[in-house]
């Protein structure tokens, strides 16, 4: 008596129809789903030329019925699911029974299997037809064997792309499989050499580690939430290390690795300015919810699925990550790597993140070297709009205080006292742990950005009236989308009078503008809401804003005496991320004390 049945010609029809199997990652991904479903602890993966000339998956779970085995094959033949009730309360990876008649079609197919209370069984298949079967002395488990994939379809055959590709997209799946299920070993070897091995430890992070390696993932930050609907564990590598595509978001949802654009874009809105302008992080984001509220059944390879619930999830996501990003400390480290320890790495300076706890250190260094007091350089700009951030004033507080705290309530930025400037860009810093060098433009532009885009939400509250109203030229082009931007620059405290048939005419500005060049300015946000596709106010309010502070603050290359600088790092450690400028470049980088006394050989 076996378990697998056919399912009803109704209930098979409203499955997702479509490929299965459309190249070897595909059928890796089956096969190992497969063997999860059946509870294996430990999955082994062979391959030969990235699986199109052979694959071996071998798992250790509860295996076939001897009954069973011949009607796996049969197209919509599965043990999973029963009724239509059960589509919608899906637990396990597979339920359309279509994977092992699909790869017996387009193969030649050996199965082994046995169960802990019956024999072994061995059945051979050739592009869909049985040609053996035998009984198989093993261990409780299945072995499955593809060899010659997609022979006797050369069509397909022909649209597989080089055997680098294929395994690229074999070692994506792995890796995404592994993340899932931390609790199995996997293991996977192509031609002798390893692809994966990971422990099975039950740890995401172990995983992660067997994937990218320990010093990538050095400082991950862990953070879990919840809501009635959805529990919510987020892995987070630090943001310092990015990637050029959005591929390494790992999605689960109920233990399958997913495609989901509205998902990702949560967790990206979540590191939001952390990030620079085309990188990505690398994260595992993990979500645990009723069946109920995930239908599975939309994709005929199960990439994509459709949530009850999307929009409450995105919002989850994005408010956990970025809440746990703003309350650490990601300064990038100094660190010189160890020779030989790493093969990789390299015989130079690198960045990692001090959110792990730093060695501790023997004895502390001493700098302070008194600095010589400069002349105040000139500010040129206006005084309103810079009061919150600007150098100039009043006397400055003795103390740096830092407004933000880590959740075990330490300060989220570090005290630091000024020692003097660089090359005319960089503040030269000590600090408890270490010697830091923040990069001026760059604080500054957090600084601003921060501050413009809290006054682009409250735009009106205070006009002043110019003495010389500003006037400006449309041309005819512009002129027809003027209409649909007018709102926009009203949003942001500019309002434009039609002033005859091409220009316009701003009376007032809001009183925290920037005095300077103001007519200049004025340009520009008309230009950026010129350049904009659709009209999306908080988009348009944060470009606004980041376009701004580079526009306003100060470039590199400008001197600062000692106020201006304990002015620049007060309102620094006083911005919600003070760790990137709004282009997600660093504004503040460390050396600690440790590492500078490895330089200097007083340890070893
Ligand atoms: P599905 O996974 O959708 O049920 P498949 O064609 O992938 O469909 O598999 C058909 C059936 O074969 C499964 O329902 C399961 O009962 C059985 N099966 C497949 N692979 C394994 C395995 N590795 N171990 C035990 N049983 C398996
Ligand atoms: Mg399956």
């Amino acid at each position: 008596m076996g378990i697998i049945r056919e399912l009803s010609d109704s209930l098979a029809n409203r499955i997702a129809a479509g490929e299965v199997v459309e190249r070897p990652a595909s059928v890796v991904k089956e096969l190992v789903e497969n063997a999860l479903d059946a509870g294996a602890t430990q999955v082994d993966v062979e391959l030969e030329e990235a699986g199109m000339k052979r694959m071996t998956i071998r798992d250790n779970g509860h295996g076939f019925y001897p009954d069973d085995a011949e009607l796996a094959f049969v197209r919509h033949a599965t043990s999973k699911i029963k009724d239509e009730h059960d589509l919608f309360r899906i637990k396990t990876l597979g339920f359309r029974g279509e994977a092992l008649a699909s790869i017996a079609s387009v193969s030649k197919v050996t199965l082994k299997t046995k169960r802990a209370d019956q024999e072994g069984v061995q059945l051979i298949l050739e592009y869909g037809k049985l040609l053996e079967r035998s009984a198989s002395a093993m261990n409780r488990g299945t072995e499955l064997t593809v060899e010659h994939l997609f022979f006797n379809t050369p069509a397909r055959l022909k649209y597989l792309k080089t055997t680098h590709t294929e395994l690229a997209a074999i070692t994506d799946v792995l890796n995404r499989m592994a993340f899932a299920h931390p609790e199995v070993k996997f293991r996977a070897i192509h031609e002798g050499k390893v692809l994966i091995q990971t422990n099975g430890s039950g740890d995401v992070r172990q995983a992660l580690a067997s994937v990218y390696g320990h010093q990538t993932i050095q400082g991950t930050l862990v953070a879990t939430a919840s809501n009635a609907d959805y529990q919510l564990t987020c892995h987070l590598v630090k943001p310092e290390v990015t990637r050029a595509s959005k591929n390494y978001i790992t999605l689960i949802l109920n233990g399958r690795s997913v495609k989901n654009f509205a998902l990702s874009q949560a967790v990206l809105n979540g590191y939001h300015t952390l990030l620079p302008i085309g990188r990505f992080p690398i994260a595992v984001i993990e979500v645990t919810m009723d069946p109920l509220l995930i239908d599975v059944n939309v994709h005929p390879a199960k990439r994509e699925v459709r949530l009850s619930k999307e929009a409450e999830l995105c919002q989850l996501i994005q408010e956990t990550i970025r809440m746990t990003l703003s309350r650490e400390t990601l300064i990038p480290q100094v660190t010189k790597p160890k020779p030989k320890k790493d093969p990789s790495a390299q015989e130079r300076l690198d960045f990692s993140y001090s959110v792990d706890p730093v060695e501790e250190t023997s004895s502390r260094a001493v700098w302070n070297y008194p600095i010589p007091k400069r002349e105040a350089v000139h500010e040129t700009e206006g005084r309103q709009a810079d009061q919150a951030v600007s150098f100039e004033g009043e006397q400055q507080e003795e103390v740096v205080e830092n407004a933000g705290r880590t959740e075990d309530n330490r300060p989220k930025f570090p005290h630091l006292d000024v020692i003097g400037q660089l090359h005319s860009s960089y503040i030269v810093c000590s600090g408890e742990d270490g010697m830091y060098l923040i990069d001026q433009h760059a604080a500054q532009e957090r600084i601003k950005y921060e501050t413009y885009k809290v006054m682009f939400g409250r735009p009106l509250e205070q006009q002043q009236q110019l003495l010389l109203p500003y006037t400006f030229e449309v041309s005819s082009d512009d002129m027809k989308r003027m209409e649909e931007i007018l709102p926009l620059l009203l949003e942001v405290g500019i309002e434009l009078e039609a002033f005859g048939p091409q220009s316009f005419i701003v009376r007032e500005v809001p009183t925290w503008f920037p005095s300077h060049r103001q007519e200049e300015t004025i340009q520009e946000l008309m230009d950026e809401a010129l350049m904009k596709q659709k009209v999306d106010i908080e988009q348009y309010r944060e470009d606004a804003a980041i376009m701004m502070a580079c526009k306003k603050s100060i470039k590199a290359n400008h001197p600062l005496n000692e106020e201006m600088m304990r002015r620049l790092i007060v309102d620094l450690s006083q911005t919600e991320m003070p760790f990137t400028c709004p282009h997600g470049r660093p504004v503040i980088i460390e050396w600690t004390t440790y590492e500078l006394e490895k330089l200097f050989k007083r340890v070893m």
